[in-house]
């Protein structure tokens, strides 16, 4: 154990009182966590530091942002390897010397998470989710073994290991090693506004018969923002874009500009949500599809939440699926493979204080169980062991495949080292 302090982006992990901080998957690690009595309570990883539980008190945490910067490019196959500690943003620039791309999600900030929970970009419509693109994946197991294992060709050869992998695999080991397909960096297409409800409405209507290449992403607190996001593959196609996008209704502040890569793009946020370190705050992802003839349902419902939210800094957002992430080449532990919206509830309150934190998370579990009609996966972009939902979280992120994914667990994360697949 190198340190006990540790500065992170989420900033319930950042005020968090650790026992101590690793920053190497070594022998050490692994024979102090196996005489640990308390199994899988003390122990966090932690790689991007953007979620809740990249730190808590009294547990030991993995920070592999130092020792795990490693990335290369395979000018051949167009591969990129990176190590665990390369965030997303990292990755883009790299991947720009080279002509070439990731889907990378809403913020360059995030880490290896990103990419081993699905990975939903504004992107993935036309190019698949993050764990789509993984061709090989290294680590170590919960029990300490370690492993290498490849992409299947195909379905018959795939394994249960890989698609628990792909998904899932931060229930089941340390991921030290990604190696991933890239793709050609295309300008981008960015259209900005603030909206009223019945114009979001209307343009949640409009995104759900738009091509691959364009997607629609929101967020709905104090005020409303959008962001629609268009890959230019040819001339052509950017006037069709255009052409979309200029239908689109707005109340104020529309910009239509073109980016030359993702981490150039506007941040999807509230103007009162940025550098906020008073506030603590938990997410949960939803998955569901399209909304069609329930758009304006969901839009009244949606409006009665945001009006009810306990503190200024509560809000949804939601991002857009579609296209390829509806196919699946290889079985993934994503199995809401029928997405079209993953809708994010973001419960906020003063830091500290117990009894606003309880109002906060209730409202959250509003919001859940008012949306869960329309969108009744859930997306574990942000697990929660450490609250009462945790074992409903589990169950409609991974509905049938979680008994399979318990014996999985069962053998490679005996002690459960690693987050519990039940409560
Ligand atoms: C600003 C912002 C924008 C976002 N935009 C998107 C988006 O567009 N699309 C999307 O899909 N998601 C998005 N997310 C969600 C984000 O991708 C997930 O929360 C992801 O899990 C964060 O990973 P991390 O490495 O940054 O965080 P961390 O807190 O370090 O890790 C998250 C979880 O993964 C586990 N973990 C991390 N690294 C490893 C590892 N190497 N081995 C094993 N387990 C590990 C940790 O235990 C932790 O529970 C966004 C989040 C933020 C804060």
């Amino acid at each position: 154990m190198i340190k006990n302090s540790l500065s992170l982006i989420n900033q319930n992990s950042n005020d968090s009182d650790v026992l101590g901080v690793f920053e190497t998957v070594n022998t050490e690690l692994f024979q102090l966590l196996k005489s640990s009595q308390q199994t899988y309570k003390p122990f966090l990883v932690s790689s991007g530091g953007t979620t809740s539980r990249a730190a808590a008190d009294k547990h030991l945490i993995l920070d592999l942002r130092k020792n795990y910067q490693n990335i290369s490019f395979d000018l051949d196959k167009k591969h990129v390897e990176i190590e665990a500690g390369v965030t997303m943003g990292e990755l883009s620039s790299f991947l720009k010397k080279h002509q070439r791309s990731f889907p990378i999600g809403l913020s360059g900030k995030t880490g290896m998470g990103y990419i081993l929970t699905g990975g939903i970009s504004p992107l993935s419509k036309s190019r698949g989710l993050a764990i789509d693109q993984i061709i090989e994946i290294k680590g170590f197991w919960g029990n300490g073994k370690e492993f290498h294992l490849l992409r299947p060709n195909t379905k018959e050869e795939s394994t249960s290991e890989w698609k628990a992998l792909c998904g899932a695999a931060i229930f089941l080991g340390i991921i030290t090693k990604v190696k991933l397909k890239t793709q050609p960096l295309r300008p981008l297409i960015s259209w900005t506004a603030n909206l009223t409800f019945s114009q979001l409405s209307e343009c949640i209507n409009q995104a759900e018969s738009w091509p691959n290449s364009l997607s629609f992403q929101w967020i709905c607190g104090e005020d409303i923002f959008a962001h629609a996001i268009g890959e230019v593959k040819d001339t052509g196609d950017e006037s069709i874009l255009i052409n979309l996008l200029e239908r689109l209704p707005f109340s104020r502040n529309r910009i239509i500009n073109k980016f030359n890569d993702m981490n150039s793009l506007p941040n999807l946020s509230l103007g009162n949500n940025k550098n906020n370190n008073s506030h603590h705050s938990e997410v949960l992802g939803l998955l569901g599809p399209a909304w069609q003839e329930s758009n304006s349902q969901v839009l009244k419902i949606l409006k009665d939440l945001i009006n009810k939210r306990p503190n200024k800094y509560c809000y949804v957002a939601s991002q857009q699926l579609g296209g390829v992430t509806n196919l699946n080449d290889l079985d993934t532990s994503f199995i809401h493979r029928d997405a079209i919206w993953k809708p994010w509830i973001n419960g906020a309150w003063e830091a500290n204080d117990q009894t606003k934190r309880k109002r906060s998370l209730e409202w959250m579990k509003e919001c859940w169980n008012n949306l869960e009609f329309i969108c009744p996966g859930v997306h574990l972009a942000q697990i929660h062991p450490h609250l009462e939902w945790h074992e409903k979280e589990l169950s409609s992120a991974f509905k049938n495949w979680l008994p399979k994914l318990r014996e999985i667990k069962a053998i490679y994360d005996p002690s459960n080292v690693m987050p519990p697949l039940n409560n």
